[in-house]
């Protein structure tokens, strides 16, 4: 029977429970022990796969083709954990099992209330993600304590606390100690009415993790466990790490976070290994070379509407012991002013993913310079639509060449709408999605960055490359590198007479890890600093 950490979060929102919920599952792990991680999200949408990036940020997709919280996607950086559509459930999807289950007349003519119906539908989802294989399920609760909409997830972990005993389950809050320059202090009073608040649920929670600026002095740390009922002990400073989020599994480990919950769960563990972090952090600290990567897109205020990409060009960064700076070049910006002053300097362009017209010109333009002056270039998805749009209408004189996204029933659609799409009539869940396997032609850059034929990748797309330009493509020099194993869908393209030029119509960014970068985000900055070196 696995046991259980439950991660709340009180005070504000924002604070970092999905980064904090995986740096406790890399401890875990370092330790030799399995872990599951799950979050579980109180809004009423069914998935995020219907929310705009700048309402949610990223929608991280999962190998078995769920969309789901950007959370998920720090899990999988952050530990070996299965990630699947058990590891994310809304309220929207709790409350359509159970009205589901209802219209079966699955109740036998019982009220259906949200206490016991929706908390034990939640509680099996809980038990589900916590399968006999791992030893230490890690359970998220999203949103802040005192919202009204977690309410029926808090009731449903309290009730496991209950039920399964306190050695089994672990409750860690996450909050927030300000500090106020006015008067020089810190203030525990927001943290002291949050865990109030949990109390009154029924939650005494087990440790708190504070997030501060400042460092927490002893007497504060009395304090805070004095009001709170923790041990002082259980009180775990989470200071702003100055490098990257990959430190925090060293910030956690100094002061003995895994030690202490492995004692409170009563498990037996080996001794923790962290050293592959620190080899990471070390290199991020003192990296040996940097190299400047533009992006054009859309969506680049929010910063989380790109999270895995952003994440998998450092990692790319890491692998080749250099630093990735970031220009963000907004796509709308590039039609208006060209390219060559937005992108003088970089030393690699990459077009990530996105939906709908706008801006797309810009990217168009963008991938046209990199290609012309030989500047490494990396697609992703819409990237990768927008450079057989840009090679179809520049070399091979198709001049109206488009997407069907953008142009519905144009002369030349490059990109067309793939067939199993042709009836898709609800928006959610619907797409391409999930991982498929590709066959990588040997002798291409892709083959040289995998070091493999066959390869499996996550997509989430409508449209894909029309076969019918295939020859007229591959003629003027356009090479497809990559397949479906039938070799109808095109999933890899890149240029020969070009240093590094490949698109893909997946998205290699959710498959990449600190510790192991993905092969084409490696190659990709590897390019680029082999450029930067040739630019000097
Ligand atoms: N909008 C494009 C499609 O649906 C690309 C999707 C994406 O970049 N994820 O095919």
């Amino acid at each position: 029977m696995p046991k259980h950490i439950f991660v709340t979060g009180g005070v504000v929102s924002s604070l970092g429970k999905g980064l904090t919920s995986g740096a406790v599952g890399t401890l875990l792990e370092s330790r030799g022990l399995r872990v599951s991680i799950q979050k579980m999200d109180p809004y009423i949408n069914v998935d995020p796969g219907t929310m705009s990036p700048f309402q949610h940020g990223e929608v991280y997709v999962t190998t078995d083709g769920a969309e789901t919280d950007l959370d998920l996607g720090h899990y999988e950086r952050f530990t070996n954990a299965r990630i699947s559509r058990e590891s994310n459930y809304t309220t929207g999807r709790i409350y359509l099992n159970v009205i589901q289950k209802e219209r079966r007349g699955e109740y036998l003519g019982k009220t259906v209330q949200v206490v016991p119906h929706i908390t034990n539908e939640i509680k099996d989802a809980i038990r589900r993600a916590a399968s006999s294989d791992v030893d230490i399920a890690i359970t998220e609760i999203g949103g802040t304590v005192g919202d009204i909409e977690s309410l029926p997830f808090l009731e449903a972990i309290r009730q496991m606390g209950w039920e399964l005993g306190r050695d089994n389950v672990c409750y860690l809050h996450l909050t927030l100690i300000p500090f106020l320059r006015a008067s020089g202090e810190m203030k525990t009073k927001p943290t002291q009415h949050s865990v109030g608040k949990l109390r009154e649920i029924g939650i005494q929670p087990d440790f708190l993790l504070c997030r501060t600026e400042q460092h927490i002095g002893e007497e504060e740390r009395s304090k805070i466990g004095l009001f709170c009922n923790v041990p002082p002990s259980h009180v775990i400073e989470e200071k702003d790490v100055d490098t990257s989020i990959y430190e925090l599994p060293i910030v956690l480990a100094e002061q003995g976070l895994d030690e202490l919950v492995v004692q409170h769960l009563k498990v037996q563990s080996g001794k923790r290994d962290i050293s592959s972090w620190e080899k990471i952090v070390a290199i991020l600290k003192d990296p040996q070379r940097t190299v400047e990567i533009a992006v054009v897109g859309k969506y680049l205020e929010v910063h989380d509407s790109y999270k895995s990409m952003w994440e998998s060009l450092t990692h790319g960064g890491i692998a080749n012991s250099a630093k990735v700076r970031l220009r963000k070049v907004n796509a709308q910006e590039v039609e208006k002013s060209g390219p060559e002053k937005l992108l003088a300097g970089a030393h690699g362009l990459l077009v990530p993913g996105g939906f709908g017209e706008r801006g797309v010109e810009g990217k168009i333009a963008a991938i046209r310079y990199a290609r012309e002056k030989q500047l490494p270039f990396f697609g992703l998805c819409l990237g990768m639509q927008c450079a057989t749009i840009e090679y179809a209408r520049t070399i091979c004189g198709i001049k109206q060449a488009n997407s069907a996204e953008f142009a519905p029933g144009g002369p030349d659609s490059v990109i067309c709408l793939m067939d199993s799409q042709k009836h898709v009539v609800d928006k959610g869940g619907t797409m391409r999605l999930g991982s498929y396997p590709c066959h990588v032609s040997k002798g291409s850059r892709a083959w040289q960055a995998y070091g493999a034929e066959v390869v499996h990748e996550r997509h989430r797309h409508r449209f894909e490359f029309n076969n019918s330009y295939k020859d007229s493509l591959e003629k003027a020099g356009f090479r497809i590198s990559g397949t479906s194993p039938d070799g109808k869908l095109v999933e890899i393209i890149e240029l020969e007479d070009h240093p590094w030029f490949v698109a893909t119509q997946f998205h290699p960014e959710y498959q990449s890890k600190p510790t192991a970068a993905h092969p084409l985000f490696r190659a990709f900055v590897k390019a680029a600093l082999d450029h930067a070196e040739k630019s000097k």
